[in-house]
């Protein structure tokens, strides 16, 4: 099913990403985790590509296991440091495996890149434009609600949004925040500027604090203080900061709804325990 059929008519969504193993041998635990994943019913799931070094090859292969558990799957595919010819590739192995879904993306600059002289894709609406042609997809997109760190500032990353909207992309699932307010600013300027795909909010439940603040020094994303505090108390200490993340990222999303926004994405970090433990915190609200 395309995820733009999914998100019509203002229907409450809650959807999961996962990541690949980084090593063929580690293929079946995912796939397990995927499959306890499912029976939380989340709206569609979503898996990484390339991110923290994982081979691209196993994208296919675990969305090819979310589709098996009967969940719509979500390829992501990014193609700053990908020839046109390896994207090609990569989109007819997702068609020829009956993927409808994917979220177009630049991925992050490696250190030490140099661009060469002739860089086919520089920005992600190109590829936008090129899965287009490859096919009939559901194409969607990132967006960051407190801009993305190469940004100048937020009317150039909103005038460029927009252009990754306008070329194909159906949806926009954000970078992760803490603060609903930043998120709601966010939505709201992206109404004023003509953004009218469904923006999706995507929510990290914070269960281990070391691991965290690495993603969130990369990600630029502000932490509240209430958040800090959270970490200072409960960080050190395993069970007490799962179910503290849980809890926060359970009444972040429902805050979120009361706000208005109906479609949320989880970034579930490949914990099936946390995300079916959110879910079943909204049984009601998701139900309703
Ligand atoms: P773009 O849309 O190209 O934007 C990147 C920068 O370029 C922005 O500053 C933007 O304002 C600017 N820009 C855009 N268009 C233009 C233009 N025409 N001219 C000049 N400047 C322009 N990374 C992975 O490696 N694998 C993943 O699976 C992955 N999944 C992600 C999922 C989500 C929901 C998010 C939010 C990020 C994900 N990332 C992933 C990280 C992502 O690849 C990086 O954040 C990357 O730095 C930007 O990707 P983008 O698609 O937003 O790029």
């Amino acid at each position: 099913m395309k995820i733009s059929e999914i998100l019509k008519n203002n229907r409450v969504t809650v959807s999961f990403e996962v990541f690949p193993p980084k090593q063929w041998d580690k293929i079946e635990n995912t796939k397990a985790l995927v499959r306890e994943m499912s029976t939380a019913n989340p709206s569609f799931m979503s898996v990484t590509y390339g991110a923290a070094g994982t081979q691209s090859g196993f994208t296919t292969e675990i969305a090819n296991e979310i589709k098996n558990s009967g969940i719509t799957p979500l390829s992501h595919l990014t193609c700053l440091t990908s020839t046109r010819d390896k994207i090609h590739e990569v989109v007819g192995e997702l068609k020829a495996n009956g993927i409808e879904n994917i979220l177009a993306l630049r991925g992050d600059i490696p250190e030490g890149f140099v661009f060469p002289d002739k860089q086919y894709f520089e920005h992600a609406y190109q590829l936008v434009n090129e899965i287009k042609e490859l096919g009939d997809f559901c194409v969607g997109g990132a967006c960051y609600p407190e801009i993305h760190p190469e940004s100048k500032n937020r009317v150039e990353d909103i005038d460029f949004l927009k252009y990754k909207v306008d070329c194909g992309a159906e949806f926009l699932t954000s970078q992760m925040f803490f603060d609903n307010d930043k998120f709601l600013n966010f939505y709201e300027m992206c109404r004023i500027k003509g953004i009218n795909v469904p923006v999706i909010a995507g929510i990290m439940p914070i269960t281990n604090a070391k691991q965290i603040m690495r993603s969130i020094e990369l990600s630029n994303c502000s932490v509240p203080k209430k958040f800090y505090r959270i970490m200072e108390r409960f960080g050190d200490d395993a069970k007490s900061m799962k179910q503290a993340g849980i809890i926060y990222a359970t009444e972040q999303i429902i805050d979120l709804m009361a706000n208005g926004v109906n479609n949320i994405h989880i970034y579930t970090m490949n914990k099936p325990d946390v995300a079916n433990a959110i879910m079943s915190g909204l049984s009601d609200i998701i139900n309703g």
